[in-house]
Formats: C-alpha cells, structure tokens, sequence
C-alpha cells in the first residue's frame, strides 16, 4: 500500500470513530511520526497535505528539522533527556514527554532564556508499566498545579502511551481515565489549559478517539514497517 492509500485509510478510520463518538474529525490533529523514515519518505507525506510531525529521538530531529520547510509543526514525543532540551527548544511546537520535575525545570528556564513559550504536555504512565516514562496518576495534580506556575511553559494537556495489546478495546480504560484525569486537573487547577489529549498510535487509535483523543500520534499505520 501507498502511504496516499495509508493516509486515505486513516482518515476514514478516524472520522468514523469520530462519528461514532459524536465527535467533529476536524478536532483531531494528526501528528504522523516519521522517526525511521528518511527526508524522501517525509517529503511525500507532507505533499498530502500532513502538517504535524513527530519525533522521538532529539538526535535524529536535529538531522531532519533543517532539511525540511519551516513551516512544519514538530512534536517530540520521546523520552527527553535535560541535556538536550536546548537544542529543540524554540524548534518544536509541543514536547509531548513531560515526565520529571526536573526536565519542568530544565524546560522553562531553557525557553526563558531563549525568549518563547514551550507548548507542553505532560506524559502519564496510566497503566503503571515499569518499562514506560510517565508520572504517575496519583502525582499528576500536585504536578500540574506546580508546573502551571513555571515561567516560559505552556501546560496543555496530557500525553499517554497504551501498553501494547492484541486487543485495542483491552486499553480503552487507559484512555479514558487519561481523559478523566485531564478533566479533574481542569477542574481542579485555576487558570489551567488542558486542551490537548494526545493518545493513541496504530494499534489503538480508533479507540482512543472515541475516547476523546485530539492528538493522534501514527507512524506505522502510515509509512508502514
Ligand atoms: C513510535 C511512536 C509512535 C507511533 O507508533 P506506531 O505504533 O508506529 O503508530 C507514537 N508515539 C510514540 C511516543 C512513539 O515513540
């Protein structure tokens, strides 16, 4: 299959959950992950109209950012390590990994001094698995409420990562408790955004868009394997 018949796949998918969900597709941003993919690959992508990006390793952003038109929104959506933070900062639009009081700390003093507001999210482990990054539900609020006071971050929403099943319906609570506890920290926290859900990959995606995903974050049901 063609990546034009992936992405006309994917759409359909996607509106059908929406639909399903009594959702606008329109609401729903598709962010196509191009990590492993070369500058060719991402240039036919962006010819069919895919504005979003993501990446998950800093070094290879670095290698692609220049390469490719400006007018690109970037995401990172990896593990971010503090020492790295100056590079990307500025150059993406949303760091979906949020996972340390530190990185919080590394991030807003990094776009201070390069004078810009890091869009951000912060990445929640709802499953609890050992092997992924994310804080855990139970000290997302206290978090939130203390990064929300940081100069030079914007806290969007919430970002989280399905552990991988045969079964999409298997991670349905996953999602929706990322959605919930997105709503309790609105609730909760004066002045604070959480607009943006960020959830679900290939395996996962129509299910987490029935469950009230906007960010969807897809590489291989676009680019294939
Ligand atoms: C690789 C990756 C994705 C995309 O995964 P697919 O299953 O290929 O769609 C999404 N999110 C993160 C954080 C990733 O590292």
């Amino acid at each position: 299959m063609s990546i034009q018949e992936n992405l006309e796949r994917v759409r359909k998918r996607i509106n059908a959950a929406a639909l399903r969900a009594g959702r606008d597709p329109e609401e729903i941003k598709l962010v196509a992950v191009t990590k492993k993919t070369s500058v060719e690959v991402i240039k036919e992508v962006l010819a069919l109209g895919i504005k979003s990006l993501g990446e998950n390793r800093v070094q290879d952003f670095l290698v692609k950012y220049p390469q490719l038109s400006p007018d690109i929104e970037w995401h990172f959506i990896g593990h971010l390590q503090s020492n790295k933070v100056k590079k990307i900062i500025g150059k993406v639009s949303l760091i979906h990994s949020l996972d340390s009081w530190t990185l919080a700390e590394v991030v807003s003093r990094a776009a201070c001094e390069a004078g810009v507001v890091a869009g951000a999210l912060l990445q929640v482990n709802i499953a609890g698995e050992l092997s992924k990054y994310g804080l855990s539900p139970d000290e997302t609020e206290a978090f939130a409420g203390a990064a929300a006071g940081l100069p030079g971050i914007e806290l969007r929403g919430l970002m989280t990562i399905a552990p991988e099943c045969e079964d999409p319906e298997e991670v349905r609570y996953v999602f929706r408790q990322a959605r919930e506890l997105a709503k309790r920290l609105k609730d909760n926290i004066p002045g604070i955004k959480m607009d943006l859900l960020s959830m679900g990959m290939t395996g996962d995606y129509e299910v987490a868009v029935e469950e009230g995903s906007n960010i969807l974050r897809l590489g291989t049901a676009l680019f294939g394997r």
